[in-house]
């Protein structure tokens, strides 16, 4: 299977939804008569965190949010999916990339699910995502495709632009659970990594995609930094200087160490030495074999100028 796409994850917007949480309660306005929405169970919760009372529950407050009967629900542990295409492509959707995407992230790197079970709203189009935003969240997206939002314990969706910028927000609530002090580098490294993904081996293997135009561009002009700097940045650095190069500079080192078998193991010897390696460095440092490491950065600039024609032919297709 193959998922396209695009995505900008809204740090902004979910530290902006956190602090709305207590004013802003959503549209909780009475239905009107013969309001239903349609509710597809999965046929076993074996290996969820959560019981089906506790689903049955929070289906019950999840239909006072939703507006109208275009929507319709399906359970998909640890999430539950709810949007307004048709309810066989709502089922789809959960079954073909988020029951997928979750199991094959699970399957590399996060043993826990997220503590809370989390919503995915996925609009069927820009007009539906932008109004059910203000309507349900009382938000105005600064994206036109989606992002996760740790204050509506969702993901708010405008599928009409792909399942790939899904699966990149999915990454993050897993991030949360598994690894709350990974930097931001790795968080959205991985997230966008897995924007463009498919399976290989049996496992989740990200493409190359949009953002190497533009780091290509980057490093002709010479404006990639360091990765000890770039992996020193804290989340106001990562987000707000350079914010584009940033993303793309993290995606492909772990494109460069999933290319190299490295990724995951990287990912779990940095989540075991977090204490003392709290950017990750070190364990970049260890698992690339001590290398000097501006010679591995021009190695990496040359490795990454030579991916044009791979992104030429997937672009392509
Ligand atoms: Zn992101």
């Amino acid at each position: 299977m193959r998922i396209s796409i695009t995505c900008f994850f809204s740090l902004f917007l979910a530290f902006a939804c956190t602090s709305n949480r207590t004013r802003f309660q959503g549209n909780t306005k009475p239905k009107p008569p013969g309001f239903s929405v349609a509710v597809t169970l999965p046929d076993s919760l074996a290996g969820s965190a959560f019981t089906q009372a506790e689903f049955d529950q929070h289906i019950l407050d999840l239909k006072k949010k939703i507006p109208t009967s275009d929507f319709s629900i399906v359970v998909e542990p640890p999430f539950v999916v709810v949007g307004d295409e048709p309810a066989e492509v709502v089922k789809q959707r959960a079954e073909d990339t988020i029951k997928w995407a979750v199991k094959k992230l699970k399957q590399d790197y996060f043993p826990k699910d997220p503590a809370d079970i989390l919503d995915i709203w996925l609009f069927k189009d820009a007009a539906s995502y932008e109004k059910h935003a203000r309507l349900i969240f009382n938000d105005k997206p600064t994206t036109p495709y989606g992002y996760y939002s740790r204050g509506h314990k969702a993901l708010i969706m405008n599928i009409s632009t792909g399942g790939g910028t899904l699966v990149h927000e999915i990454v993050h609530p897993f991030i949360e659970a598994n690894f709350p002090d990974c930097p931001s580098w790795l968080n959205e490294g991985l997230g966008s990594l897995y924007e463009q993904c498919g399976e290989q081996d049996g496992h989740i293997h990200g493409f190359v995609n949009w953002r190497l135009p533009g780091l290509q561009q980057a490093i002709k002009a010479g404006t990639v930094p360091s990765f000890e700097f770039l992996t020193s940045l804290d989340s106001r650095g990562f987000y707000n200087d350079d914010r584009g190069v940033n993303y793309a500079q993290s995606r492909y080192l772990c494109y460069y160490l999933q290319e190299r078998g490295l990724l995951v193991k990287f990912y779990q010897q940095f989540h075991a030495l977090q204490k003392t390696d709290p950017t990750g460095y070190k364990s970049l440092l260890s698992v690339l074999g001590n290398p000097n490491m501006d010679r591995f950065k021009k190695e990496w600039e040359k490795y990454v100028l030579g991916l044009g024609e791979e992104f030429r032919l997937r672009t392509a297709n």
